[in-house]
């Protein structure tokens, strides 16, 4: 067989295993799109992706995909709006929800722990990518996430993906930022490259002329899964790392900093980048420095959690990656204290962390760290569109009608996120469970 066909094999089996049984009831039938000449709807709660507390039967009005008012303590006398000179609809069982973004992705890899099969789609062609690229976007859609941050990979694909006409045939937004870069010889080589012939890293990506949507760079390694706490120095020092977030900037492009450990966070944010990537082990003045410079954290706790669940079933160790992630849950608890910015980034392409359901499995994890659900939806919702410029993110007046409802009310979150019976993004039907 040949090596696409296998990795397709694969890639089909993968998905098949993942499929679950559709659900048979559709309450209502809903109209494909939001018409333009308007249309209401009664929502029975509405989380609006601001933090605020979810607020009870909320009337929205809907034209031109845009939310043009929001009104509460509205009851609908019956099911649909027979009556009313506009088109409407009763989500009065439901809970409607701003959309979801993954802030920290890696689409061209696929959340499948199987090393081999991993190794096989990094030297798979593009055309095997592409399918596998739309498969992962469809399960994000699924688990109602509207926009993907692509943190990087080998060949930069995704961002081959994101500047092709394959974008505009799903409606998930997606921005990436093609390869990382890291230091020669310091970890970074599965999602990246170093910068070439003794080039600074602020020089190549000057030269770089990728149409990227961001600059990735990685200062510090992998957190370790061997040793609880185990550092990594910094791949670049605070004069290369501010003179390259400076180049990026000349391009018009926010960075985006994998870091883990103490001095390489510490470097990351005081160079003046975008975002810190995980921040295991950053330690409580970084995290005062993130909240005073506004700088967003994207803390990917739900790889530790997957690392763990796989070291069990391998019959490895898993306690250190347990220990992690109850780090990394205090550390949240923390930020939420001192007023960090925090948006939901999974790391999904990572061993065990499954594109979609993995974002669900994050809110969780914030919910456990003491952030209220409404907290949860914010980092996922209104942080990550902040992060990527969107205007989307929270259901306000003059807002896109991008949201996401899901049956019964916010006590049922986050799991209920498992079940999305619809996702509209700007005003248009993508989604509806039946
Ligand atoms: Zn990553």
């Amino acid at each position: 067989m040949k090596l696409l066909d296998r990795i397709t094999a694969c890639l089909l089996k993968v998905r098949a295993s993942r499929r679950r049984p559709a659900k048979t009831t559709d309450p209502m039938p809903l109209p494909a799109a939001i018409e333009d000449r308007g249309m209401t709807i009664h929502a029975g709660w509405l989380i609006d992706g601001s933090g605020a507390a979810a607020r009870r039967n909320v009337r929205l009005e809907v034209r031109d995909g845009v939310i043009q008012s929001l009104e509460e303590g509205s009851v609908p006398a019956s099911g649909v709006h027979a009556s009313r000179p506009k088109p409407g609809f009763d989500l009065g069982g439901c809970t409607v929800i701003a959309g979801l973004i993954d802030s920290h992705a890696h689409l061209t890899m696929t959340g499948d722990a199987d090393e081999g099969l991993r190794r096989r789609l990094r030297e798979a062609p593009f055309e095997v990518v592409r399918r596998m690229i739309q498969e992962n976007l469809r399960e994000h859609l699924r688990h109602g996430v509207v926009a993907v941050r692509d943190g990087g990979g080998c060949r930069g694909n995704a961002l081959r993906f994101a500047n092709s006409h394959a974008l505009r045939e799903q409606p998930v937004r997606v921005l990436a930022a093609g390869r990382a870069w890291h230091r020669s010889g310091r970890y970074g080589r599965l999602i990246g490259r170093p910068p070439a012939g003794g080039l600074s890293l602020a020089e190549a990506i000057r030269r770089d002329g990728e149409p990227a949507n961001h600059i990735k760079i990685v200062n510090s390694g992998l957190n370790s899964l061997t040793e609880y706490g185990g550092r990594t120095s910094p791949q670049f020092d605070l004069e290369e790392m501010s003179a390259a977030v400076q180049a990026a900037a000349a391009r018009g492009l926010p960075v985006m900093v994998h870091a883990n450990g103490e001095a390489p966070v510490r470097i990351a944010v005081l160079s003046g980048c975008r975002s810190i990537e995980h921040g295991f082990f950053m330690g409580r003045d970084n995290l005062a420095r993130l909240a005073d410079g506004e700088v967003t954290w994207v803390p990917t706790a739900v790889t530790m959690q997957a690392y763990a669940a796989h070291y069990r079933q391998a019959g490895k160790n898993p306690d250190v990656a347990r220990r992690t992630l109850d780090h990394q849950l205090e550390q949240l608890a923390l930020a939420r204290r001192l007023g960090v910015k925090v948006a939901l980034g999974t790391d999904s392409g990572s061993p065990g962390v499954r594109h979609g359901a993995a974002v669900i499995e994050e809110l969780s994890l914030l919910v456990q760290a003491g952030f209220t659900i409404e907290e949860a939806v914010r980092c996922a919702s209104r942080n990550g569109a902040e992060l990527i410029g969107a205007a989307f993110g929270v259901l306000a007046k003059g807002s896109p009608a991008t949201f996401i409802a899901v049956n019964g009310e916010p006590s049922m979150l986050p799991k209920e996120l498992e079940h999305i019976r619809w996702v509209f993004i700007d005003g248009e039907k993508q989604l509806v469970a039946g």
